[in-house]
């Protein structure tokens, strides 16, 4: 089988690094091209990250020689990719505007930026808890009168280290009313520079702009449906989130408490749960899918974001301190590694559901 060609916008940057790492020897996707800004453009990839290149391997060789495009010159990637993978930082009306011009050009769009989050026919896949959120693909399609193209987001990257096992816990017939989360996030979540050394060494950051709002509000578009060709949120959970920087390069802690409105699942319950709990990327055996999504780690001192970050290629979201919580009902800690998980692995997991619902 040819391999579908794949375009990288912000390959350069942390996000779009690890597109490139880990596309490299992918069954269904080859990266033919790569893009980024002005400053980048007209280099060969291995020139433009030279000295900023930070994945654990080496730059894969099929991209070294690529030419790093301008990527707000979209008619450079019609002909030479069958969809595009987007990790831009830049203006987030700049960004839904290109991605919507990469969708009429027939180029699908998988974004990692928050940039289309809110867009109303737009949407926001955590594969494992709503697959069923592309049957709005026709409809976007036709609303834009884009025959090939579309938008498709993943949520920002703290998500994954707590709301599928919050899921886990619905999908299993139980009502979660409420959440407080306390988030641990990496540096890298910050891109490259990012967070400047003498502000995170030795310290802890109590802000992330924009962050609590995101972790309060995007799980219940995730949660919420399709009606009227359009997503109506779920209105049956509130999330009070509190985000802070930490000095770690990869993973995004959360030590969560949750409530119900119902009948409460014991302790062994919950573990159960989360043991069994298997998906539609588990059942289609996609290849980014983690065989395990979530893994419970008995040991008091577990997640660890050092220790428990790669788990199943980075996939899986590792739990651990599961315990009745005195003011909700149960609490827990959740790690999931930012840049893999929470964005270009997570990237990859949408775009191999997309295609094997044959929207590619
Ligand atoms: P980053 O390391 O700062 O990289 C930014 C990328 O955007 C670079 O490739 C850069 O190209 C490109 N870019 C900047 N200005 C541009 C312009 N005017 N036109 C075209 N390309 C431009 O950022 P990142 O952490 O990879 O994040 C990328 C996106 O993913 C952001 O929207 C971010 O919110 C989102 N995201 C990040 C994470 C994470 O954990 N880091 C997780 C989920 C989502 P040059 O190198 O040429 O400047």
């Amino acid at each position: 089988m040819a391999k579908l060609k794949v375009g990288v916008l912000g390959a350069t940057g942390m996000v779009g690094q690890n597109y490139v790492r880990l596309l490299e020897n992918h069954p269904w996707f080859e990266v033919s091209f790569v893009a980024a800004s002005e400053k980048s453009a007209g280099k060969k990839y291995a020139d433009s990250v030279a000295g900023r290149w930070h994945m654990p391997t080496g730059i894969p060789n099929a991209v070294q020689g690529l030419m790093v495009e301008d990527a707000n010159k979209v008619d450079k990637a019609v002909g030479r990719c069958d969809f595009v993978f987007s990790a831009m930082e830049m203006d987030k009306q700049v960004v839904r505007d290109l991605e919507n011009e990469y969708a009429a050009a027939g180029i699908p769009v998988l974004s990692n930026s928050s940039a289309h989050r809110w867009t109303e026919d737009v949407p926001m896949i955590i594969p494992e808890i709503n697959p069923q959120h592309l049957d709005i693909i026709p409809v976007q399609k036709k609303n834009h009168g884009w025959k090939k193209g579309f938008v498709v987001v993943k949520p920002n990257c703290s998500l994954q280290s707590y709301l599928t096992p919050v899921y886990a816990l619905i999908k299993a017939g139980y009502d979660v009313d409420r959440m407080i989360l306390t988030t641990l996030q990496a540096v890298s979540g910050a891109g490259y520079p990012g967070v400047a050394s003498l502000d995170i060494v030795d310290n802890i950051i109590p802000y992330i702009g924009g962050e609590e709002e995101k972790s309060e509000k995007e799980p219940l578009k995730i949660l919420g449906r399709i009606e009227g060709g359009k997503f109506v949120n779920s209105d049956s959970i509130r999330i009070s989130a509190h985000c802070n920087r930490v000095p770690v390069v990869d993973g995004h802690t959360a030590c969560v408490s949750v409530g119900f409105s119902g009948r409460k699942p014991a302790l062994e319950e919950v573990l159960r749960i989360w043991r069994e709990f298997r998906a539609l990327p588990q059942e289609l055996d996609l290849p980014s899918a983690p065989k395990q999504p979530i893994i419970y780690l008995p040991e008091a001192n577990r997640p660890q974001p050092r220790k428990d970050r790669d788990a199943d290629k980075a996939m899986a979201v590792s739990i651990g301190r599961l315990r009745q919580c005195n003011v909700f009902d149960i609490r827990f800690v959740g790690l999931s590694h930012n840049t893999v998980r929470g964005a270009a692995g997570g990237g990859i997991l949408n775009a191999e559901l997309a295609y094997k619902k044959k929207l590619l």
